[in-house]
């Protein structure tokens, strides 16, 4: 492809990223929670409406300060150009370029992720995402925003020592996003397509693990897009097919529905003294 092609591109993307990116989110969303209305791989619980409304808040509460991250490191990235850094010193291709960001976003993402279940104030911060007592599409947004804010101050400086091509980065957070969002859908898969699929990517079963309320199970299965990472640091861990749909999700407390409530998912890292993940 001519350089002007992918310039054209990367100025269209650059010019409608929040756009895109809104589209991407809540049109995946859309498309994955009418799939998980079909092919359920749980019936839904008594807590559904107060889930979804807490989930749903927080995920546009979460994206005016996610717009608001990513106008700033790519205005700055566009601002500065950052030539230093690994990527352009070597002049690698884009491909290559691409699979090295990837590789490294996510094995950081792989160890944020760790370090937010091991550290107290972190755990007490991303509890709310695994206080959700079911599992499904809208999960994956339910954070506390002091989550992506910390993210943010780590994932920054190396974003700008590796000195990443816009697209990439772009193209990067598409990948999680979808993969994100998949991950956390209540969608049955065939057992067989499962088992194949989960060697590649992280499938629904394979991050359902992560949010069993048992603590060993919760402290498991933390990668984002490739599950190779807690295969290779050995926190990877497996029931059966069948197994699955019973198991308990959530955290041993915060299991009422009025649990739910934005107040107290906001105020949850600060007041809600049971939330622990000690042994
Ligand atoms: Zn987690």
């Amino acid at each position: 492809m001519d350089n002007s092609v992918i310039e054209l591109k990367q100025t269209f993307l650059q010019a409608n990223f929040h756009e895109i990116q809104f589209a991407a989110i809540f049109g995946g969303m859309i498309l994955l929670f009418l799939i998980e209305g079909f092919v359920p791989r749980k019936q839904s619980g008594d807590n559904q409406a107060s889930r979804w409304l807490s989930n749903i808040g927080l995920a546009i509460f979460n994206h005016f300060f996610i717009i608001f991250y990513s106008a700033s490191v790519f205005g700055l990235l566009t601002y500065f150009k950052p030539d230093s850094p690994l990527i352009s010193h070597f002049k690698l291709s884009d491909v290559f370029s691409f699979v090295i960001i990837v590789l490294v976003m996510e094995q950081l993402t792989y160890w944020i992720h760790r370090m937010f279940h091991k550290v107290d104030f972190l755990w007490r911060i991303h509890a709310v995402h695994h206080t959700d007592t079911e599992i499904d599409v809208t999960t994956s947004h339910r954070h506390h925003t002091l989550e992506p804010m910390i993210n943010a101050l780590i994932v920054t400086p190396i974003i700008f020592a590796l000195g990443a091509p816009f697209i990439i980065l772009a193209m990067y957070n598409f990948m999680h996003t979808a993969v994100s969002l998949f991950s956390h859908s209540n969608i049955v898969l065939p057992k067989k397509l499962d088992a194949v699929l989960r060697w590649f990517i992280v499938t629904p079963d394979f991050h359902r693990m992560h949010h069993s309320s048992e603590k060993q199970f919760t402290n498991s299965n933390y990668s984002a897009i490739f599950p190779w990472w807690d295969h290779l640091f050995g926190t990877a861990s497996k029931k059966t097919y069948e197994e699955l749909p019973q198991m308990e999700i959530g955290l041993e407390v915060m299991r009422k529905a009025e649990d739910n409530r934005l107040d107290k998912l906001f105020t949850t890292p600060f007041i809600y003294k049971p939330v622990t993940n000690k042994d």
